[in-house]
Parts: C-alpha cells; structure tokens; sequence
C-alpha cells in the first residue's frame, strides 16, 4: 500500500470552508467552497484503504472510493477522475448533493474511533477539477447505432440512462414537459446546495454527445406512450413524483398558503433570470413576511433556508416529531439554524387562521408515544396544548406522491403498485409492457438523486440487452 495512506490516526478530519452563515443568508451560491489542492490530497490520505470498503458497499453507484482517494492523495487527479466516473454519470453532483452522513461516509470504518473520511467533498474536488482541466469530454460512440431510445423526463435518473445509452451509439430522444433539462436539479433543488450552472455544463455535455432534447413536449398533450413506443425501439419512463401531499384542516382554502414545490420552483425559476409573475406579486416570495413552514424533511429544509434567503422577517418550521426523529437530514438542520431559522418540535397543525389570506397557524403540542409496525414512536396530541403562531406565508412540505401515470400516458394497462409507483421486474427494469422501462422516483416513490442515477444505469445496461436481442430475432425472421 501506498506510504500515502492511513494518515486518519495524526491528521484530523476537514471539510471544505463552509461560508459564514450571515453571507450565505444574502444569496443563493453554494455554502461549501472547494478544497485546496494540498487539502484534498490530505483527506484523501486518511483513508485505511479496506479489505472490505463499507463505504463503497453503502453507495448506491457502487464507487470505487478507495481507488480514487488513494490515486489523490498521490496527486493522480486524472486517473482518480477516470475511476469516478467509471461509476458515477454525475460524480460531481452526488458529492455536492448526497446524504454522504447516511451513505458512504456513515459507513466510513474509521468514523467510530475517528471521524470519517471526508469521501463527497474529495468527490466534488476531484470531478471540478476534471472540468477545470477539459478532462470531461463529450461521449463519441465507437459506432453509431440505428435504434433508437426515448427517454421521458430530463431528470438525473433519465439522464444517466441517456448518457450510458449514447456511450453504446443509441440514437437518444429526450422529452420533458419542462423548458429546461435537469429535472429536480433545475427546479426543486436550491442554488445553495447546488449551483444551476452544475447542472446546465452537463445538459450541455449531452446535447454535445449527440442527445436529442425534446424541451416543453408533454408525454400526454404531445403525445401518448403508444405513439411514442411506435417512434422508437425502447422506452424509459423517468418521470419523478410530484403530486404534493396535502393536509385537509380547517382554513386549508386561504391565500398565502402554498406547496413546497411551486415555492421552490418560482425561486429557482427567478435566480434562472425568468420572469415569474407569482414571485413578483408576492404569492410564491418570503420578502417581509413571516413564514411557517411545515415539514421535517429536505425539502422542508430547502424552503425554510430560501425563505431566509428571500428576506424573510421570521421563518419557522413545524415539525411534528423531534429533532433525532426527522427524516430530513441533521447536515441540514444545522446550516438552517445557523442561519436563523427557529424549529418548533414536537407540534403539528390543527388549522390555519385568517378570513381571506392566512395570519396563523394553529398548533398543537404533541409527544411521542409507543412505537407503531414500523419501529417510530408515533406522536400524540397534548390536549389543552394548542397555540397560535402568527404567519403570512405557510408553505405545505409534506412529501409527495405519484401521479396517474396510466391515465396521463392515455396507457390505462400500465401496471402502478397501490401508491401509483410504476412497477418493474427488478431484475431487468422493465415494466409490464414490452420495451418500456422505468426508473427513479417514478418507481421508488421520493428518493435521491444517486439512486435515480443507479436505475438509469442498470436500466441502460438492460436496454442494452434487450435491443441486441431483438435486433437478432429480426435478422433470423428476415432470413427465414
Ligand atoms: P426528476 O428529477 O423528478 O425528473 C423527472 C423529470 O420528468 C422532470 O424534469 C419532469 O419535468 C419530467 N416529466 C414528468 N412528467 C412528464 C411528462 N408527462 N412528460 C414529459 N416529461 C415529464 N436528492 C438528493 O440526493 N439530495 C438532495 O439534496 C435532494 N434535495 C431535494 C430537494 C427537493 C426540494 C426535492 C423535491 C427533492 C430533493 N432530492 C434530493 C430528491 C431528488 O431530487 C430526486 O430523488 C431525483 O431528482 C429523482 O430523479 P428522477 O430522474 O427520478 O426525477
Ligand atoms: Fe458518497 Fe454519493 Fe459519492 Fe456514493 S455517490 S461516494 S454515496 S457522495
Ligand atoms: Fe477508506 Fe473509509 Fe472506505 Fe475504509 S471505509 S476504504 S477508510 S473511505
């Protein structure tokens, strides 16, 4: 093993400079900055380089982790980059945006002793740099295929399954409803977790390697699945989830109160440079008021970290579990404190306040009682505890569920689990219906964006196989 490496027991973990909080509360940019050269080859050195790499077995892509730290702590930074992207579309990306806390890094066996390597940070220096230095290249297929695929949605799961397919020659087709390539990294996902200009280099790779995008072409309104089908030799299906849960309380009609995703969407859309009429009208913008925001996931966190950004006057999140009890992650809860946002623990709402627009919300005090078939204690309302806190903006972060596919896609035997999730045959991606696959959260139901990223991949690799058969059983059909 390379003299480089195990230096975890003299050299002390690092993350990249994470911006004071009273500037990153005045715009958009990333929080991290990027590692110094020295740095990055420092933390890549403190790993032990195991038998068993439980950080690579704990991330969704498979990476190679150990390679590439040991290749940058040598300073092979072009090598350590080919090994990356080996297994990651968007390496750059996942170490920006990947719960590494709940992944890679929480399974990083020097973290019981000593704190883990600092794995997505590395990820993120080495991928930069590899665009700084023009080592990205545009996919140039070793030979050009006829068949073609079409894929619909631009998010990352339906990216990296256009990107592996374009490596093999495919003729790519990718539809989206939306005007701009990217998906939730575009428009969910804030600036400040992942800069749009990321996300836009890539859109731009793909387009270069000879990925045709179909912007603002509705599968449904353009046109159905059949038609689509009929237009290519195989179909991905990667179209997310975005059907907003609600809460049904009374006041639930006022103005003022809107889902996290159209919050999310206007603001991304305005730092775009859009003109966005419900962000300038106030309907979709923190500015001055008081926002609550109720939720405890990511995506909770994301609206009340903009909100401060938009200059609101107070932000609140409500949150019906405790602080160790939340799904979103810890990483974020501590970046949005530090930025001034107030967490209400332990309280849901009972109903919103106000005649024509909301002024409050009413919550209730709860505690957690005895766990239900799923091991979380369930919370309990406190009787006589409810109280009110004053707003003028409530934002409903509440998760998301699946839309009628099947109907949308005027594909009524496209068979959906009982959430609306497409169903597949795991082993190969495909759906019930010939040479349709599917991926991302369309099947998982809200995941990330690494686990989309690992469905297009495998589901390239399928596709892959299922075209070279079919071509086969053509010629054999033919000569006979
Ligand atoms: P999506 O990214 O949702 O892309 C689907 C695409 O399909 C969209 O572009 C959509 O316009 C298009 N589409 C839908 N219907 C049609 C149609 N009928 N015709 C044509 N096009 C269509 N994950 C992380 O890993 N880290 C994070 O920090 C993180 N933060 C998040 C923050 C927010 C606010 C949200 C909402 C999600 C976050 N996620 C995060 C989750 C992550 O964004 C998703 O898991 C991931 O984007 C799913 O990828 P996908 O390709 O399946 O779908
Ligand atoms: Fe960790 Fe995500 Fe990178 Fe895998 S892709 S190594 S989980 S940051
Ligand atoms: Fe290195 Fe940690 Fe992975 Fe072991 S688990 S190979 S120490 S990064």
């Amino acid at each position: 093993m390379s003299k480089k490496m195990l230096k975890f027991v003299t050299l002390e973990k690092h993350m990249p400079e994470k911006r004071e909080a009273a500037s990153r509360r005045t715009d958009f940019n990333e929080i991290y900055g990027e590692f110094e050269t020295a740095r990055a080859t420092e933390q890549a050195s403190r790993c032990s380089q195991c038998g068993i790499p439980y950080c690579q077995i704990h991330c969704p892509v498979q990476n190679n982790i150990p390679d590439w730290l040991m290749l940058t702590a040598n300073g092979r930074l072009e090598e350590a980059y080919e090994v990356s992207q080996s297994t990651n579309n968007f390496p750059e990306i996942c170490g920006r945006i990947c719960p590494q806390d709940r992944l890679c890094e929480g399974s990083c066996v020097i973290e019981k002793g000593f704190e883990s390597v600092t794995i997505g940070a590395v990820e993120k220096y080495i991928t930069d740099t590899a665009w700084e230095k023009g080592w990205v290249k545009p996919v140039t297929p070793v030979a050009e295929l006829d068949q073609s695929v079409g894929v619909i949605g631009a998010g990352p799961g339906g990216l990296a399954a256009a990107d592996e397919l374009r490596k093999k020659g495919y003729q790519v087709h990718v539809y989206d409803r939306y005007d701009r390539v990217g998906g939730l990294m575009i428009y969910g996902i804030p600036g400040f977790k992942l800069e749009k200009e990321v996300v836009e280099r890539r859109a731009t790779l793909l387009a270069d390697s000879g990925v045709t995008f179909h912007l603002d072409f509705e599968i449904g309104r353009d046109a159905t699945l059949e038609e689509l089908r009929k237009k290519h030799d195989a179909i991905v299906i990667a179209t997310g989830v975005y059907k907003s849960r609600d809460i049904s309380l009374p006041g639930s009609g006022l103005g003022g109160i809107v889902p996290a995703l159209d919050y999310l969407t206007a603001s991304n859309r305005k730092g775009l440079g859009d003109n966005v009429p419900e962000f300038e009208n106030g309907t979709l913008n923190a500015d001055g008021k008081n926002v609550v925001v109720i939720g405890g996931g990511d995506t909770a966190m994301d609206c009340v970290r903009t909100a401060v950004r938009q200059g609101a006057k107070s932000v609140k999140c409500l949150y019906r579990r405790d602080r160790k009890n939340m799904p979103g992650s810890l990483r974020e809860v501590t970046n949005a404190e530090e930025e001034g946002v107030e967490f209400v623990w332990l309280s849901a709402p009972k109903a919103f306040l106000g005649d024509e627009k909301v002024t409050g919300v009413k919550a209730i005090e709860m505690h957690l009682g005895i766990a239900d078939s799923t091991g979380r204690q369930v919370p309990v309302e406190i009787d006589g505890s409810e109280h009110d806190i004053p707003c003028d903006l409530a934002i409903k972060a509440l998760g998301f569920d699946a839309e009628d596919i099947p109907t949308l896609f005027g594909a009524k035997e496209l068979e959906v689990s009982r959430w609306g999730t497409i169903s597949i045959d795991f082993a190969t991606s495909m759906t019930n219906l010939d040479g349709v696959f599917a991926i991302g959260d369309i099947v998982r139901g809200a995941s990330l964006v690494v686990w989309a990223i690992r469905d297009g991949r495998d589901a390239a690799a399928s596709i892959h196989k299922y075209l070279a058969g079919k071509q086969a059983a053509d010629k054999v059909a033919l000569a006979s």
